[in-house]
């Protein structure tokens, strides 16, 4: 190992340092045209009329002289380790291979003994933070559940730059830059603390992220998600929270909400989500579901697809038994739920995407006589393209222009005095209300219109959204 100093040394010796370059050469008055128009690289060069040390020209570490040069700047023992060259042999950690490397340095020269490390121009004294910040995170974090972790870490553009200058001039070739080397130790430290916590680049359980210039340090906790698919078998429960309308869901609500800040008491949202976020110690809920159902409309069969997305929560591992029965429990047969597990974001954009198609079951009122060839009237609605004008009751809140939708097909039809009941399988989003009752006209074909007569909608189930 020595020899192979030796040898470092004697290249560096060669490579232009000695007898070449004259340091005290950049303080030449400038005259000559060429260089006059020559930019000035650093301003600071000529803020004195001593050059400071770090203006002096030394040969790049691990040269001695390099490596002398580095320590009379102020170079600490963490910064002599990543930029003195010497890296590949030695495994001890850095701030005991940097004493070792100024030692050495201390044996050639003892007058640099003298110089202390109290602001190395490398780091600013970053590597003393180390343990500083590893208990910040670990305040941070506190009783948070987590098995990944993500660090991301803030370091001022002029540090950067200013240590980057330096270490190309002095350093060693492919000394590690003050980033990647800052965040290895951070983390080398941190895995002392969190032995079973595993580094990832990516979709961490916890994201932290450091601020070096103010040591604050921030936890981002990332969200859970679970799929399922609901049930929903009462008439007045929305898909998702619904913010009272007088107070607009505000904080303590109002009278007419009775403080809730709700429109209806329930949700399939937060009847699945509440005992969610319970159980994981969770800030809040989103819930995405494939489409979702009129408030009045009940969703039966195989249910509903939905992830739950469930913020902040401190918690990560979650009992899906238990927390189903206890869904079941609270819901009080308002929605059903059969299962449920993990999922992730991209799920949410696959269900939101889906295009699936969905049956239903409706029943409705007919004015008048029911004509006898009723029921095959309804059966030539299968495989009818409906021109469907956007219906007066959404009008509001969609663009109005004309859809085309597709029935699939129309089965069991009943017709029991003056209602008519059928199952009809069509395209994802028709409105099915408006293909039985046609919206004034603006569905058409319609049942209204093929029995000639006024049709109310009386009810409506989904009964199966096609979707694997
Ligand atoms: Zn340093
Ligand atoms: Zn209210």
């Amino acid at each position: 190992m020595v020899e192979e100093d030796q040898d470092e040394w004697m290249s560096y010796a060669t490579a232009g340092y000695g007898g070449a370059v004259d340091p005290w050469d950049d303080l030449v008055p400038v005259d000559s045209e060429e260089e006059q128009e020559d930019p000035i690289d650093d301003d600071d060069l000529f803020e004195d009329d001593m050059p400071s040390l770090r203006d002096l020209d030394a040969p790049p570490c691990p040269a001695p002289m390099g490596i002398r040069h580095v320590i009379r700047l102020g170079c600490c023992n963490f910064c002599l380790s990543r930029i003195g060259g010497r890296l590949n042999s030695d495994s001890s950690p850095p701030e005991i291979h940097g004493s070792r490397i100024r030692e050495e340095a201390i044996s050639r020269d003892p007058s640099i003994a003298e110089i202390d490390e109290n602001y190395c121009p490398f780091c600013e004294d970053l590597f003393q933070d180390i343990d500083n910040i590893v208990i910040r995170i670990l305040r941070e974090i506190g009783d948070v559940e987590f098995s990944t972790l993500q660090m991301g870490y803030h370091i001022s553009k002029e540090l950067i730059e200013e240590e980057d200058s330096l270490r190309k001039r002095f350093g060693a070739r492919g000394a590690h830059p003050l980033k990647a080397s800052f965040a290895g130790a951070v983390e080398t430290a941190l895995k002392e603390k969190l032995d079973e916590v595993e580094m990832v680049k990516e979709i961490p359980d916890v994201m932290i992220l450091v601020d070096s210039l103010t040591l604050r340090v921030k936890a981002e906790i990332r969200p859970v998600f679970y799929y399922g698919r609901y049930r929903k078998l009462a008439k007045d429960v929305p898909q998702t929270r619904w913010p009272c309308r007088a107070c607009k869901g505000r904080d303590g609500g109002c009278d007419s909400c009775e403080g809730t800040g709700l429109q209806y008491p329930d949700s399939v949202q937060d009847l699945i989500g509440e005992p969610i976020r319970e159980a994981l110690s969770a800030e809040d809920t989103s819930f995405h579901g494939m489409g979702r159902e009129d408030i009045d409309v009940r969703c039966l069969g195989r249910g509903r697809p939905f992830v739950v997305e469930v913020k902040k929560p401190r918690i990560r591992t979650i009992d899906f038994e238990q927390i189903l029965k206890l869904i079941s429990s609270r819901a009080d047969g308002k929605i059903e739920l059969d299962a449920l597990r993990p999922s992730n974001r991209s799920e949410i954009a696959r269900i939101k995407e889906t295009k699936a198609e969905k049956s239903y079951r409706i029943r409705f009122h007919v004015d008048g006589e029911i004509p006898d060839d009723s029921e095959s009237r309804i059966h030539e609605l299968a495989g009818v393209i409906l021109e469907q004008r956007t219906p007066k009751r959404v009008a509001h809140r969609r663009s109005d222009l004309v859809r085309k939708r597709q029935v699939i097909s129309v089965e069991n039809v009943l017709i029991e005095d003056n209602e008519i009941q059928f199952d009809v399988r069509c395209q994802s989003g028709t409105y099915v209300k408006e293909m039985v009752h046609s919206d004034d006209g603006r569905t058409t074909p319609s049942v209204a219109e093929i029995l000639e007569s006024e049709c109310t909608v009386l009810w409506l189930d989904v009964i199966d959204i096609h979707a694997e």
